[in-house]
Order: structure tokens, then sequence, then C-alpha cells
């Protein structure tokens, strides 16, 4: 009997979360994955434990009954926190603009540029 009474509390705990709407999660993103910045939810992220390309649309965000929030992969099975969520490509810094316009252009072999 006791097993049966813990197993209906977590349910019950379950139960009383909510799935945070889309709206809010770029404001739930910003605030609780402390690790990286989160300017849309379009940006892309790589989950290193299931190796997925996520994007905060996809990231599932639920809110306990206490105000609590849980950031989750969309991936099932996959235990991920935010801190397991790596920039996808080059993360956006000015300087990637500055050293795009001095390089100078380096042709190997007369290859033809695009
Ligand atoms: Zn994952």
């Amino acid at each position: 009997m006791p097993p049966m009474v813990n197993r209906q509390d977590i349910v019950y705990a379950f139960g009383m979360n909510r799935h945070v709407p889309l709206d809010r999660k770029l404001a739930v993103l910003q605030e609780h994955d402390t690790h990286r910045k989160w300017y849309s939810l379009d940006d892309e992220r790589v989950c290193i434990l299931c190796e997925r390309r996520i994007t905060g649309r996809m990231i599932d965000i639920w809110e306990t009954r206490k105000g609590v929030f849980h950031l989750h992969c969309p991936t099932p099975g996959c235990d991920s926190v935010p801190r397991d969520w790596f920039y996808h490509g080059v993360p956006r810094q000015a300087s990637v603009k500055v050293l795009r316009s001095q390089a100078p252009i380096i042709e190997f072999g007369g290859a033809a540029a695009a």
C-alpha cells in the first residue's frame, strides 16, 4: 500500500504542471538558461546528450504549481538541461562581420570563387 500512495503523489504533482505556451517560452529561456543567450525562439542549439539540433521553439518547458520552471530537451528520454545545449554554428558576435570584411581573399590554385 505505501508504494501506491507515493506513486499517486507523483502523478498528482505532474498533473498540476502546466505547459508553458509559446509566447512565454522566450522569456523563460532567457531567464532560466543562465549559460547562453537566447535572442529568439528560432535560435538553434545542439544538445550534447542526444546530439540533436533543437530550437527554442522545440524545447519542452513546464511550470510547476510552485512556479518552478523545468526545461527539457524535446527528445524523448533525453535528460539534458540547458547547460547541455551548445550554440550551433557561429555565435552571433559583432567581431564576425569585421573579420569577414577585413580578411584577405585567399585563392588556391586559381579555384573559381562562388
Ligand atoms: Zn537531448
